[in-house]
């Protein structure tokens, strides 16, 4: 588990934001089934997590086959990113 996971897991944390990579995600769904706040949204086979939703509970790293879902974005100082702004992403900003 990375530091920033660790930071998200243990509590939640405004500054950091879950995000799913575009690029490499397969879109096997497997993180939908087990999210227990239903934070992971579909829209056009292309996943992406509702920040409002999620709580850091790290629930769908270990279903991950591909590593897509474990990356955080520091988003101090700024709005975290919407849903539409991740659905519009080929890449993690
Ligand atoms: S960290 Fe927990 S709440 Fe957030 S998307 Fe993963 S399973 Fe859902
Ligand atoms: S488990 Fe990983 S690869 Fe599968 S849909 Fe979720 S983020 Fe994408």
């Amino acid at each position: 588990m990375d530091e920033a996971a660790g930071e998200v897991g243990s509590m939640k944390a405004p500054s950091k934001q879950h995000l799913i990579d575009p690029e490499i995600c397969t879109g096997c769904f497997s993180c939908l089934a087990v999210c227990p706040e239903s934070a992971i949204v579909e829209e056009n086979r292309q996943l992406a997590i509702d920040p409002d939703l999620c709580r850091g509970c790290e629930a769908c790293l270990d279903e991950c086959p591909s590593g897509a879902i474990h990356n955080w974005r520091d988003v101090s100082g700024r709005s975290f990113f919407t849903l539409e702004e991740q659905f519009s992403w080929d890449r993690l900003p």
